[in-house]
């Protein structure tokens, strides 16, 4: 059985990993985001890096080494890749941060069920598009896309050089390029390019992760694999005190408190919730700890499904 005194030393790590990770994001936001927008001629091999990193564009472009990689990464740590590389992740946290800055505003989170229906629905379709090479619907929900357009389609315009062709300034690979060229060529992509930014971030603003957990086809692919993560986090009810600190930080809303659950598919391992646990009964472990009381331990997937 774990002790106060034993969970005490863990509060530095989970801080530093928090710190660390939201260094990460931040860095990789910048990089693409300077990178598509003020590269006077090529972009830039670090943005390209980046940009080849990125999920969908991976699928797109059969990179299936990228995916296979993210894969494991998420199968061992969780949804890594939305709470680092993704960009439009890292602008929902900010749009969801700063109207919270305010003390008198701090805005909670609340637990909210899965929007199953929604997620899967949304997957299939960008699937089904992807097989039948039909470009544009996936290229326009594809979170790196969506913001590498509005790099290439509305910051550059204002901040850097127009874009002689789009193609050549693409950095993603060649796999969207005719969606990302017509998004690109006409005024409507620009206000597509617009209005994704501008939705998404008014939904992080007033819900934390809810275009994440409810839209995002890549986020729905690393949620069924994230289910399954060797480290999740979990909850000590020996030392949990159902202060629900926890649920207020959690911007993915995915912390049932009533029974002790984190829903691990909607979790993207940001560690706010263990930097706002004060009695350290919140942690990011391989191993599920045994509940106090056995018959509370949930093991049916069915509670995390909306009814
Ligand atoms: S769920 Fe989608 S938009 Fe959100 S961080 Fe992950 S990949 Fe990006
Ligand atoms: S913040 Fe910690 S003690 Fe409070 S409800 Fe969450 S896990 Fe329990
Ligand atoms: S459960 Fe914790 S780590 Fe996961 S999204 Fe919520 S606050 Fe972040």
């Amino acid at each position: 059985m774990s002790t106060g005194r034993h969970e005490a030393s863990r509060r530095p790590l989970y801080r530093t990993l928090r710190w660390g990770r939201i260094a990460v994001s931040l860095a990789a936001l910048a990089i693409l985001t300077f990178g598509l927008t003020l590269s006077a001629g090529e972009i830039p091999g670090a943005t390209r890096i980046l940009a080849r990193v990125q999920i969908l564009p991976a699928v797109a472009g059969f990179s299936i080494v990228i995916f296979v990689a993210w894969l494991a990464v998420t199968l061992t740590f969780g949804r890594l890749y939305c709470s680092t590389v993704c960009p439009l992740g890292t602008v929902q946290d900010i749009a969801a941060r700063l109207p919270r800055m305010s003390r008198r505003d701090s805005r909670p989170y609340r637990y909210s069920r899965p929007l199953q229906p929604m997620r899967y629905t949304v997957l299939v379709a960008v699937l089904g598009c992807l097989m039948a090479g039909f470009m544009t619907v996936p290229s326009i929900v594809d979170p790196y896309t969506a913001w590498e357009r509005f790099c290439l389609a509305c910051l550059r315009h204002i901040f850097g050089e127009p874009p002689l062709s789009a193609a050549a300034e693409t950095a993603s690979g060649d796999a969207f390029v005719p969606a990302l060229t017509i998004a690109m060529s006409s005024v409507a992509g620009a206000v597509v390019a617009i209005a994704t930014v501008c939705i998404v971030g008014a939904l992080a603003a007033r819900s934390g992760r809810s275009f994440c957990n409810t839209f995002c086809p890549v986020g729905t692919t690393l949620g069924i694999v994230s289910r399954y993560a060797i480290f999740q986090m979990d909850i000590d009810t020996d030392l949990c005190t159902n202060c629900r600190r926890c649920v207020d930080a959690c911007k993915s809303s995915c912390i049932d408190i009533d029974d002790h659950i984190v829903d691990s598919s909607r979790c993207v391992v940001c560690f706010d919730c263990t930097d706002a646990c004060r009695d350290n009964a919140i942690r990011y472990t391989p191993g599920r700890k045994q509940l106090s009381i056995p018959m509370m331990q949930q093991t049916d997937d069915s509670k995390l499904v909306e009814s």
